[in-house]
């Protein structure tokens, strides 16, 4: 699947409005729901203005990089 290199507001995947969203496997959702740091599955980034997703991601290095560098 492709994705564009910009949203429609000519945002990129750097952007500050592009934002993540995580995607868990069901133990990560039950770990999540006890308050827990699971590492997601797959994380995509969506523009919060235009709804328009640059890029998801689902490489291991990456998403534990992301899960260490992590929002608590
Ligand atoms: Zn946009």
């Amino acid at each position: 699947m492709d994705y564009p290199d910009q949203c429609r507001c000519g945002y990129t995947l750097t952007h500050p409005m592009v934002e993540t969203s995580e995607h868990y496997s069901v133990p990560g959702w039950l770990l999540l729901v006890m308050g827990g740091t699971p590492r997601p599955v797959r994380v995509d980034y969506r523009c919060t203005r235009c709804a328009v997703t640059l890029g998801t991601t689902t490489n291991r290095a990456v998403l534990r990089d992301y899960w260490q560098g992590g929002k608590r």
